[in-house]
């Protein structure tokens, strides 16, 4: 490592990680780095304090060595958040993490299309898991955003061969079928991998229900995963 690149990674805070997840990248098994700071208000964000830059104390270094000290059994590092795409040293840190030799995973709310193209095309990552929250109409209601570069990044993901990718639902309460169809047919439909996510609040849907939503959404991708029930 450089001295530049030691120097700056000294400045770097992270909000904090997990060091061991056998369910954040498929079939791995993963730490992951928590990056607070987002630029979503999802009304069901179970991640609260993340979004709070400030919750940024961690020195990166220090997990830095962590990793590398558990380099031999670990397969993998999934960076998220809050929303790493919008942190000014996710591309720093990728960089760091690439050179421990580990597999890398992004977890991305899609609203920084640009950054995603880049961290890809720069082979920066070996798999992107990207949220799809909400159909067109309902997704600012859900998200506190516009869908416009959420929808840019799906295609992006889409048309690209360079890494594996997942897209991912939040069932909410505030979906129901017909969003779920609509979210199928218009923004998921032909994607390699859908994710379909229980939502961790009061309300919401049981597991039985979010299992038998789920076959009906089979033809939209070409493998349908169910997580949280
Ligand atoms: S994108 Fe994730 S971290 Fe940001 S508000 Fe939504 S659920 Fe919370």
């Amino acid at each position: 490592m450089k001295t530049t690149q030691r120097d700056e990674l000294a400045t770097i805070k992270i909000a904090g990680w997990q060091k061991l997840s056998l369910i954040d990248y498929p079939g791995k098994m993963a730490a992951v780095i928590f990056l607070a700071g987002c630029n979503m208000r999802c009304y069901y964000c179970h991640n609260r304090q993340l979004l709070d830059v400030h919750q940024n104390q961690l020195p990166f270094m220090e997990v830095l060595a962590e990793l590398r000290r558990r380099t031999g059994w670990l397969d993998a590092v999934v960076v998220s958040g809050g929303e790493p795409t919008v942190s000014p040293v996710l591309i720093p840190i990728l960089n760091a993490l690439r050179e421990l030799g580990l597999l890398v995973k992004l977890d991305t709310n899609g609203t920084q299309p640009e950054i995603v193209r880049r961290v890809i095309e720069n082979g920066l990552v070996d798999y992107v898991a990207l949220d799809v929250k909400a159909p067109v109409a309902k997704h600012v209601a859900i998200t506190g955003t516009p869908i416009e570069q959420v929808l840019k990044t799906v295609r992006f993901l889409k048309s690209q061969k360079h890494v594996p990718y997942m897209l991912r639902t939040t069932v909410s309460p505030l979906l129901n079928e017909e969003d779920l169809q609509e979210i199928g047919a218009k923004i998921i439909h032909g994607a390699n991998c859908w994710q379909i996510q229980q939502c961790r609040i009061k309300n919401a849907y049981s597991s039985e229900k979010i299992k038998a939503m789920a076959i009906n959404l089979k033809t939209h991708a070409l493998d349908i995963v169910v997580k949280g029930v």
